[in-house]
């Protein structure tokens, strides 16, 4: 089973496909999480990202295709994997094609999360990532930066590209790169418009219907 989740900065692609991991143990690709993790290190390459990822400006098509391939081709993918993040714009939709074919896979669910602008720019800019394990935080439920994570013994931190200015423009980019490819993969006949909303368990259990599992 491989699944693609597409939809804005904040919609709750990296919420479901957590969920579909517990439930049904698919590996997810997050490009945004591989490219964290490259940032980290202080390579000439991690700094670059740095830069780029804080404007919330795409990084080099051919870098992110790497680390996907990679992945795509890993052992832990041979059953399925979801994709989260990738492809983000036309020319990454038609290498993932061509990378696919050339491994005889191909997506089986393309998942379109829709939620209306004000309402992602309300959740990037609240969210509170932890420093040691998958927890999220909200400042709307009077969690703040610097405080211990309630689940392990992290530390709660904002992510640099969930401020304001850039998560608007996080979302300009995704209406200017991003928005064409639903056109691509709705013509494919794979794609499903979900509404999303404030109750993930309900999106969650419309999700599990669609891909039937
Ligand atoms: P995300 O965690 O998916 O919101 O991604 C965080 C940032 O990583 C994005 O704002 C981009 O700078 C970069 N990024 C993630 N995925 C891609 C991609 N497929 N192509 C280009 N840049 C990406």
């Amino acid at each position: 089973m491989n699944i693609l989740f597409l939809g804005a900065p904040g919609c709750g692609k990296g919420t479901q496909s957590k969920i579909l991991i517990e439930k049904y143990g698919i590996p997810q690709i997050s490009t945004g999480d591989l490219l964290r993790e490259e940032m980290g290190s202080e390579s000439d390459l991690g700094k670059k990202l740095k830069n780029i990822m804080a404007k919330g400006e795409f990084v080099d098509d051919e870098l992110v295709l790497s680390l996907v391939s990679k992945k795509i081709e890993s052992i832990e993918c041979k059953s399925g994997f979801i994709l989260d993040g990738f492809p983000r714009n036309l020319s990454q939709a038609k290498s993932l094609d061509i990378l696919l074919n050339e491994m005889s896979k191909s997506i089986d669910h393309v998942l379109f999360i829709d939620v209306p602008d004000e309402v992602l720019i309300e959740r990037c800019t609240g969210r509170l990532l932890c420093d040691t394990c998958d927890y999220i935080g909200n400042k709307d439920r009077g969690e703040n930066v610097g405080d211990p994570c309630p689940v392990a013994k992290g530390t709660l931190y904002q992510r640099e590209d969930d401020k304001e200015e850039t998560v608007r423009n996080r979302l300009e980019v995704f209406k200017d790169q991003t928005q064409p490819i639903i056109e691509f993969y709705e013509e494919k006949g794979t794609l499903t418009k979900l509404i999303g909303g404030n109750d993930p368990k309900l999106l969650a259990g419309k999700i599990s219907k669609i891909i039937n599992i």
